[in-house]
């Protein structure tokens, strides 16, 4: 095994984590806390020690799912994946479409997944880790067990052997998935106003949502959408009701 060839996508990947939780925490946490303070979904701080231990398992989450990534491209198993090079028969439509199925399958797959390890034997063993952040800051975006990062990252094997993506579709993936994870792990809502009444907000989460399944324990198992936590009767009864709260704060909103 060439140890060099997992370096480069390691120091990518750990790059890209620093970059995309590090600045919204940076705003968010260090400089501007004040200016959101409105949209802070709990009042209470994470503290110190939990930014720490969000950070070390989310440094071990990146090293598997990269370890797993690069042995499957790099090894005689890339001839069975579908993963194609840029210039090929696939047309440019599909980047995008190929990303939005890859997102919608990953919605899927977490919902299932994440379900199962909610399981009280599951739960205790392994999940028990990502929910010690009961109030989650962008940190705690990859922060699991190293059982849960191993299943969380077995999802690169549905993404490679039976999507066709390429490097750029994976590189999009990867940088719209994490981002909708940090906003989940926000500890702010930032929503604009308009997206309540529009119909997006009946099928894709918020920062609320997955917020309160941090604070409550149990419900909104979803990672984009609502749609299968509305369809399996997960979601939190009160999840309306909190965003509405918040929302009312934000854009200083008369009560009904
Ligand atoms: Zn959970
Ligand atoms: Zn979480």
């Amino acid at each position: 095994m060439d140890v060099l060839q997992y370096l480069s996508p390691l120091i990518t990947n750990l790059v890209k984590y620093f970059i995309f939780a590090g600045v919204p925490f940076l705003i968010f946490y260090k400089l501007y806390p004040n200016t959101f303070s409105k949209g802070k979904i709990q009042s209470r701080w994470a503290k110190k020690k939990d930014f720490i231990r969000e950070i070390l398992h989310s440094i071990q989450m990146i090293f598997i799912s990269t370890v797993l990534v690069v042995a499957i491209l790099k090894s005689p198993l890339k001839d069975y994946t579908l993963f194609y090079n840029t210039k090929s028969d696939y047309s440019i439509w599909w980047v995008p479409i190929s990303v939005l199925l890859a997102l919608i399958v990953h919605d899927s797959y977490f919902y299932w997944m994440h379900r199962t390890i909610h399981h009280p034997r599951l739960y205790k063993k392994v999940h028990f880790l990502h929910h010690k952040s009961i109030n989650p800051s962008p940190w705690a975006s990859y922060s699991f067990h190293f059982i849960e990062a191993v299943f969380e990252s077995m999802f690169i094997v549905i993404l490679l052997f039976f999507i066709p993506m390429s490097k750029i579709s994976l590189l999009l993936f990867g940088l719209c998935a994490f981002s909708i994870n940090v906003y989940g792990h926000l500890g702010y809502e930032i929503a604009p106003k308009w997206f309540r009444n529009s119909f997006l907000f009946e099928f894709i989460n918020s920062s609320v949502y997955h917020n309160m399944h941090h604070s409550k324990f149990i419900g909104n198992y979803g990672l984009y959408f609502r749609f299968w936590d509305r369809l399996m009767k997960t979601e939190h009864p009160d999840y309306i009701k909190e965003y509405d709260k918040i929302q009312k704060i934000r854009f200083h909103l008369k009560e009904d």
